[in-house]
């Protein structure tokens, strides 16, 4: 059976056989336009609502809602049909809000410092899946817009191309959310990236650096072995030259680790000609990873470094901490177990 989001408009018609034409299109405005459940679309018979409401399943099934202090950063733990476990992030900002979505139940890059990373790989989301983890948080978000989608929760998102890029696809053309406020966030998975460079939507790419040197960044970050700087920043200058996009890098500030002068050099070499833009965020801690971040005054102090050489960089507001929310925080543990 599939989830609901992942249903197209003929299957949809399959599963209406027998009813009005136009109960297609108001079934697909209720799910796509407002966000509802087939329980809650007052205007089709109750009949038919039941009856969708047993055949168009929900994909995602709430664990948890945690919201920060300041309840700004809100935290969902979905569980899947199948027991698989994901997270999103919804974080609101004066008029409008982002979300940061997964796109695979936990991830086999085996970054170090990563809480999911550290759980290992468990499978792919569906375009269904990540579609109505947007679908839930534009709804939580009300009366704010839902500006921005991040790809920088669970998962690497070009690890599973072809879903996730049914999702923008999705979102693009059934949300209405528009490709330049979608970030697909990867570790440097080259031969996605030559892809994207194809594809005729201009998303943004934000490619997770943390390191200008292949010695260190292999440490930090398996993948490199397979995809070393040179080929990255070669796969980074063609996404460059064939979409007009902007280009980020994040670095998360490792205390003692990446965070000297050495690696601003570095950085700011590979950076300048690609024009790309630096955000800085100090490493949020997780149990696998013993290293600290960066203190807030090595984060500055890094920053300076870079600007002084040309580099456009910017420190990341660290957003909800408290509930375990940020960057490279999210495992999908049920604490409450
Ligand atoms: N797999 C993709 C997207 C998900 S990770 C990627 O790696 O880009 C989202 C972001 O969180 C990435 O920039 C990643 O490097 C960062 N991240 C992972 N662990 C972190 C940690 N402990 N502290 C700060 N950022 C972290
Ligand atoms: Fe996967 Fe990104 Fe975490 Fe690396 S940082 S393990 S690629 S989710």
């Amino acid at each position: 059976m599939l989830a609901t989001y992942d249903l197209d408009r003929e299957q949809l018609s399959a599963l209406l056989a027998g009813h009005p034409r136009y109960r297609v299109d108001q079934v697909w405005r209720g799910l796509w336009e407002r966000g509802e459940r087939p329980s809650d679309m007052t205007d089709l018979p109750k009949a038919l609502r039941s009856q969708l409401e047993a055949s168009l399943l929900p994909a995602l099934h709430p664990v948890s809602r945690s919201s920060s202090k300041d309840r700004q950063t809100i935290k969902w733990l979905w569980s899947l049909h199948d027991g698989a476990r994901v997270e999103s992030v919804l974080m609101h900002y004066r008029e409008r809000s982002t979300v940061c979505i997964s796109s695979q139940a936990g991830c086999a890059m085996g970054c170090r410092f990563c809480a999911t990373g550290q759980l290992g790989f468990t499978r792919h989301l569906s375009s269904g899946e990540i579609v109505e983890q947007v679908v839930q948080a534009r709804r939580a978000a009300l009366p704010r817009r839902l500006g921005n989608i991040v790809f920088m929760g669970m998962g690497e998102p070009l690890a599973n191309y072809d879903r996730v890029w049914g999702a923008v696809r999705l979102l693009h053309s059934e949300l209405g959310i528009s490709a330049r406020h979608i970030t697909i966030s990867t570790v440097g998975v080259v031969p996605g990236i030559r892809r994207l460079a194809r594809e005729d939507l201009p998303v943004n790419l934000a490619v997770s650096l943390h390191a200008a040197r292949d010695s260190l960044r292999s440490q930090l970050v398996p993948l490199n072995r397979r995809y070393p700087l040179s080929v990255l920043a070669g796969a980074c200058r063609e996404y460059l030259a064939a979409k007009n996009r902007r280009l980020s890098f994040e670095w998360a500030l490792i205390d003692g680790v990446n965070d000297t002068v050495r690696d601003a050099t570095e950085l700011a070499e590979l950076v300048l000609p690609l024009g790309a833009h630096v955000n800085l965020i100090p490493l949020n801690p997780t149990p696998g990873y013993l290293a600290r971040g960066a203190p807030p005054s090595a984060v500055a102090a890094f920053r300076d470094e870079l600007t002084a050489r040309g580099v456009n960089a910017t420190i990341r507001a660290n957003r909800g901490t408290d509930i375990d929310a940020a960057c490279g925080q999210l495992a999908a543990r049920d604490r409450s177990q």
